[in-house]
């Protein structure tokens, strides 16, 4: 098995999913104890969300790459950054270490081409939908049509996001906007729903809705789950 590198704690509230759900693939693959061999650093969420707020991309990416190393240095063998938003900063990220960066976006964009989805909604933070460095990889690399939520309902989800997930809050009134704001792109003509945010997935499931939802916290753990077993998997098979 190899060792996954994980960057956590944007929020920690998402980390912990990601810590479950890497541990329960690898008991799934190898049965018995067998765990996951993991190496995280997890950061300070409000440094990181104050250089958001400033638009200071640049020192965000400084710690995260710095956290990066130490990672590697560690012993993993791959990089996962837990946040959709902070790939923003991936560049840097990958820049400063030897090890692979599996990409959020990319994990998903393989999700819905594999599930054959064409047209999807984009929900995450103001960043991760307005902004093209996560919206342009899945139009570039996957080919797919991105539909975000109008003005109003991204400033809600960005809101709700900020002020209530990443602080451990679920509010049942706030999964009625989420789930309103899903109607509303599947009106429009969304196939599926990528929750392109870590903590969305703690206030909607796909019980909730018929419009496939596409959990990015599920499918980035699964990917690395992939990576860590793939010479396991090639024994296998
Ligand atoms: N975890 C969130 C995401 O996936 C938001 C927190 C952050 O800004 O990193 O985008």
């Amino acid at each position: 098995m190899k060792t996954i590198g994980l960057l956590g704690g944007m929020s920690w509230e998402s980390t912990q999913g990601y810590y479950k759900a890497i541990n329960e693939g690898v008991k799934n693959h190898l049965g018995g104890l067998h765990s996951a061999k993991i190496a995280m650093v997890s950061v300070d969420f409000a440094e990181i969300e104050a250089l958001q707020m400033q638009d200071n991309w640049q020192q965000a990416g400084e710690i995260l790459a710095s956290a990066a190393v130490s990672v590697e240095a560690a012993g993993a063998d791959g990089l996962l950054i837990c946040t959709n938003t902070m790939h923003k900063v991936a560049d840097a990220v990958q820049s400063a270490i030897n090890i692979p960066l599996l990409h959020i976006a990319d994990a998903t964009g393989e999700a819905l081409v594999h599930a054959n989805v064409k047209t999807v909604g984009l929900l995450g933070t103001a960043f991760t939908m307005e902004q093209d460095f996560y919206k342009g990889r899945l139009t570039q690399h996957f080919g797919l049509k991105v539909i975000t939520p109008t003005t109003s309902d991204r400033a809600d989800v960005h809101r709700i996001i900020y002020e209530e997930l990443c602080l451990g809050n679920i509010l049942t009134r706030s999964r009625k906007t989420y789930l309103d704001v899903i109607e509303r792109m599947a009106a429009q003509g969304a196939e599926a729903v990528i929750l392109g945010c870590t903590e969305i997935g703690l206030l909607v499931e796909q019980a909730d809705t018929d419009t496939p939802l596409f959990d990015t916290t599920a499918i980035h753990a699964r990917k690395a789950v992939e990576f860590m077993l793939a010479a396991e998997c090639e024994q296998d098979s």
